[in-house]
C-alpha cells in the first residue's frame, strides 16, 4: 500500500479544525451556514480559504472570473495541468460540506501528497470555483461556466429581484465583467490534463448501501417543464360542478401526472412540480388560468425525452375531461454529462488499492464538475451524506468518512498524473436555461 493510502494519521484533526474554521463565515441574522456568492460573508470567507491554500503550500492568485486557484507546481510546468476543487458557497439556509469538502478536502489531499514526499510531474491545481449555487440571477456556476467560456453578454444582463444586473454584482465584487466574455480561461490550448471533484453525495444511497466511497457514472440531465392551463373564470358558488373549465383541477391531475411519471422512472429518475400560479387572486372565482413549473432528472437520456413525449399526451388528455386546453413547453436545463470511464476506472483503482469499498453512482445534482467536463476527462468522488441531507443545516459527513475521499482522491491524483487519456471530452452542447 503506498503512503499516500496508509491511515495518515493528522488528516481528520485537520479537516475538523478546517470545517469550523470556514463555518465562521456565515450570515448573520440567516439560517444555517448561509454564505451566498457575492455576500460580505463570502467575500471574508475566500481570504481566509486564500489563506489556507498558502499554509498548504500553494501558489495563490484569483483569476479574471473570480475563482481562487492555488498551485502546486509539478516537475513540468509545461504540461497541461491536473485540476481539483469544488465551491464553498452556499444556498440560504444551507450547510458546512455542500462543496467545502472538495476545497478543504483538495488542501488535505495536498498535505498528503507533501508529507508522502510525492512530486507530480504536472502542475495540480485546486480550485474554489466562484458561486457555484443558484443565485437570484438564475445561473449557477458562474466561475466553472466562464472558465468553459460558456458564460454570454445575455447572461450578465440577467437582473436580481432589485434589478441589479449580474454584471453590476461582479463589478461590487471587485471582478471586470468586460473581461469575462472573451475569457473561457481553460479552453484551447489551455485545457487541463483531467477534473476531479471530491463533494458529498447529497442524497441517502452511500449510507443506506453501507459504502464510504461513490465513484459518479454521470451526472443527471435536468429538462424543465412550464405548463399552462386555460379554462374559464366563474362564480364558484353559482356554476354546477358539471359544468365548469376548472384550470386548476386540471393542473392537479397534472402534478398527480408528473408525480407517477417519476415513479415509474428507471432508476434515479425523478420528476417534480416545484410551484403552482394562479393568475386569480380571488377566493370565490373558479381558477381559469394556471401555470404549473416542473423538471425532470434522470441520467438515461432515452428515458428523459420519452417523459415529455409521454407527459405531454398524458396532461392533455387529463386537461380534456375537465375542458381544459393545456400548453406545455419543455427547455433543457442541463444535458447529461458522462464521467470519464478511464476516471472512473482510476478511482475505483485507487480506492480498492486502500482497500475502501466504493460503488458505481450517478449524481442527481449538478456540479461544476458539468461545465469542467467539457474541457477535460471529468470524474467525482461521493462521500456519504448521513440521512442523505443536504441543502439544509443538518447537512452533515463524518470527518473520517471525508478522510476516506481525501485519501481516494489524493492517489487518484497521482494515477491521473501519469495517465495517458485515449478519448478527449468535446463541447457539450448545452441550450440556455
Ligand atoms: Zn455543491
Amino acid at each position: 500500500m503506498s503512503v499516500l493510502l496508509s491511515d495518515a494519521a493528522g488528516i481528520t484533526g485537520r479537516l475538523e479544525s478546517a470545517l469550523s474554521g470556514l463555518a465562521v463565515f456565515r450570515t448573520a441574522g440567516r439560517q444555517g451556514f448561509t454564505r451566498e456568492v457575492f455576500s460580505e460573508s463570502y467575500r471574508d470567507s475566500r481570504q481566509w480559504v486564500a489563506d489556507q491554500m498558502k499554509a498548504a503550500g500553494l501558489e495563490v492568485r484569483r483569476d479574471e472570473a473570480g475563482n481562487l486557484i492555488g498551485r502546486l507546481p509539478g516537475r513540468n510546468p509545461a504540461a497541461p495541468p491536473l485540476v481539483t476543487g469544488s465551491h464553498t458557497d452556499t444556498v440560504d439556509g444551507g450547510g458546512r460540506f455542500d462543496g467545502v469538502v472538495g476545497v478543504l478536502g483538495a488542501l488535505a489531499a495536498v498535505q498528503l501528497l507533501r508529507e508522502s514526499g510525492t512530486v507530480l510531474a504536472r502542475d495540480l491545481l485546486v480550485v474554489d470555483f466562484l458561486g457555484e449555487e443558484s443565485n437570484p440571477f438564475g445561473l449557477s456556476c458562474l466561475g466553472s461556466r466562464a472558465l468553459a467560456g460558456e458564460l454570454t453578454k445575455a447572461d450578465l444582463a440577467r437582473t436580481d429581484y432589485s434589478g441589479r444586473t449580474l454584471a453590476a454584482a461582479y463589478t461590487d465584487f471587485g471582478v471586470d465583467p468586460s473581461t469575462l466574455l472573451g475569457f473561457g480561461g481553460w479552453t484551447g490550448r489551455r485545457r487541463p490534463h483531467a477534473y476531479l471533484e471530491l463533494h458529498i453525495e447529497q442524497g441517502p444511497t452511500l449510507e443506506a448501501r453501507g459504502l464510504p466511497i461513490g465513484i459518479v457514472t454521470a451526472i443527471t440531465g435536468i429538462e424543465r417543464l412550464v405548463a399552462s392551463f386555460t379554462g374559464t373564470p366563474d362564480h364558484a358558488g353559482t356554476r354546477p360542478m358539471d359544468d365548469r373549465r376548472d384550470a386548476m383541477v386540471a393542473a392537479a391531475e397534472a402534478v398527480l401526472a408528473i408525480r407517477s411519471e417519476g415513479c415509474g422512472a428507471p432508476e434515479h429518475g425523478v420528476a417534480t412540480v416545484t410551484r403552482l400560479e394562479n393568475a386569480s387572486r380571488s377566493p370565490n372565482v373558479v381558477p381559469s388560468l394556471v401555470r404549473l413549473y416542473g423538471e425532470v432528472r434522470s441520467i438515461d437520456e432515452s428515458w428523459l425525452w420519452g417523459t415529455r413525449r409521454r407527459l405531454a399526451a398524458e396532461i392533455a388528455a387529463r386537461a380534456a375531461e375537465y375542458d381544459v386546453e393545456a400548453d406545455l413547453s419543455w427547455s433543457t436545463d442541463n444535458a447529461v454529462v458522462r464521467a470519464s470511464d478511464s476516471v472512473q476506472d482510476l478511482a475505483g483503482e485507487a480506492a480498492s488499492a486502500a482497500g475502501i469499498d466504493w460503488m458505481p453512482i450517478p449524481s442527481g445534482a449538478t456540479h461544476d464538475a458539468v461545465h469542467m467536463a467539457a474541457l477535460a476527462p471529468m470524474g467525482m468522488i461521493f462521500v456519504p451524506s448521513a440521512g442523505g441531507k443536504s441543502h439544509c443545516p443538518e447537512e452533515f459527513t463524518a470527518t473520517d468518512q471525508i478522510a476516506a475521499g481525501v485519501r481516494v482522491l489524493a492517489d487518484t491524483l497521482v494515477r491521473l498524473d501519469s495517465h495517458h487519456f485515449s478519448v478527449r471530452p468535446h463541447a457539450i452542447q448545452r441550450s440556455t436555461p
